[in-house]
């Protein structure tokens, strides 16, 4: 089965990991201060703030922005949970705005989701395609809202010239396997903001500060967000090889970009010009006459060895979220599900891989031409 993403470590990956696990301290030592001297280099952040994951970065993110009980904020449903479960960690409800046809959070419908207790915008980088970020935030700048864009697909993404991690006031990234590079389990927030980054310290280790000698004084309630320095060397490994795995990605992209179009029934989402997609998903859109097949082609893709995904249900649609958070299903996003799958593109692909998969799924949709009816 070739997976829709995963990881490649090699063998200097595993010797960092060897010498860091051979050295006197495996978490709370240098290693974590260098990872994230490096990771703010990287993106063009004047601080980064390493934890445990990705949900446990935003949760932070919330947290040191000040954002709690009554609170909203504004994002996409088309995500994973975590975005708007750690809304919910701090007592914030997520408001659900709809999204356009690159699966990214409609900028236009911002405002008429603004209320009172609206604390902020939380953009989602769909696949690794850079939101439309001067726009959002020309519009939480209207509103005196704070912006955390949720960058777990898009460590290594550009605008232009400017780094995913330099767009926001906060942006989370996450180093799960599956994303542009891995920490096993793992993610960071980067900030220009100080004081946000010293919250968010803070938060990973449970709201305490040294004062002298033993006296350890927790002035906030925290949580252990902490990440190991094992992992930290792993990152850092990671992180040598980075723009490596995301010129292979953008390879096999393009490729996909030229073959997908012309597959009857199948769609491709373009990348604007100027931007760099990590390209840590590459979605493809089913023509409608063809999400009734869904089921069918999902399971012919898999029986093919294919490891397609879907990315995502929309999250109000989770039960829990209709219990608690009951949402109009929002007609793009509605839409956007029953369209999309996550084909394979990874660094671990050859091309070869790559015209494999196009041929499988030439003959796959060929099997599914006649559609059966919108
Ligand atoms: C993976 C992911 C997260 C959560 O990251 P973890 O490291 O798995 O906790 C959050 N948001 C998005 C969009 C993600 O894809």
């Amino acid at each position: 089965m070739t997976p829709y993403s995963r990881q490649l470590i090699d063998d200097a990956d595993i010797e960092a990991v060897v010498k860091a696990l051979k050295s006197d301290i495996l978490t709370g030592g240098k290693t974590v201060e260098s990872f994230e001297s490096a990771i703010a280099r990287y993106v063009g952040a004047q601080h980064a703030v390493v934890m445990n994951s990705g949900t446990a970065v935003l949760h932070a993110a919330y947290h040191a922005l000040g954002i709690g009980e009554g609170d909203e904020i504004i994002t996409t449903p088309i995500t994973f949970a975590a975005t708007a479960n750690a809304a919910l960690y701090v007592g914030a409800k997520p408001v659900f705005i709809d999204v356009r046809y690159d699966g990214n959070m409609d900028e236009r419908l911002i405002e008429a989701a603004i209320t009172p207790r609206t604390k902020a915008i939380v953009p989602v980088d769909y696949a690794g395609n850079p939101c439309a970020m001067e726009a959002i935030n020309a519009i939480a700048k209207k509103h005196g809202l704070k912006v955390i864009e949720d960058g777990a697909h898009a460590f290594g993404s550009r605008v232009g010239s400017k780094p995913v991690g330099s767009l926001a006031d906060v942006t989370t990234f996450s180093f799960h396997p599956v994303k542009p590079f891995t920490t096993l389990e793992g993610g960071a927030l980067v900030t220009d903001d100080p004081e946000v980054a010293e919250k968010a310290r803070r938060f990973r280790s449970h709201g305490m500060v040294r004062k002298q000698l033993w006296n350890m004084d927790m002035v906030d309630l925290g949580y252990n967000y902490r990440l190991s320095d094992v992992q930290c060397a792993l990152g850092l490994s990671q992180l040598e090889k980075l723009a490596g795995f995301i010129e292979k990605r953008n390879a096999i992209a393009a490729l996909y970009d030229e073959e997908i179009p012309k597959i009857p029934g199948l769609y491709a989402i373009k990348i604007p010009e100027a931007n760099r997609s990590s390209r840590h998903l590459y979605p493809v859109l089913l023509d409608r006459t063809l999400w009734c097949s869904k089921e069918d082609i999902f399971k012919a893709c898999q029986e093919e060895g294919l490891g397609v995904q879907v990315h995502y249900k929309p999250v109000y649609q989770h039960s829990y979220y209709k219990e608690h958070v009951p949402t109009q299903p929002l007609e793009t996003a509605e839409d956007f599900y029953r369209a999309e799958l996550s084909i394979p593109c990874h660094q671990m692909m050859g091309m070869e891989e790559a015209e494999a998969v196009l041929k499988k799924l030439r003959v796959i949709l060929k099997r599914f031409a006649r559609g059966c009816g919108v």
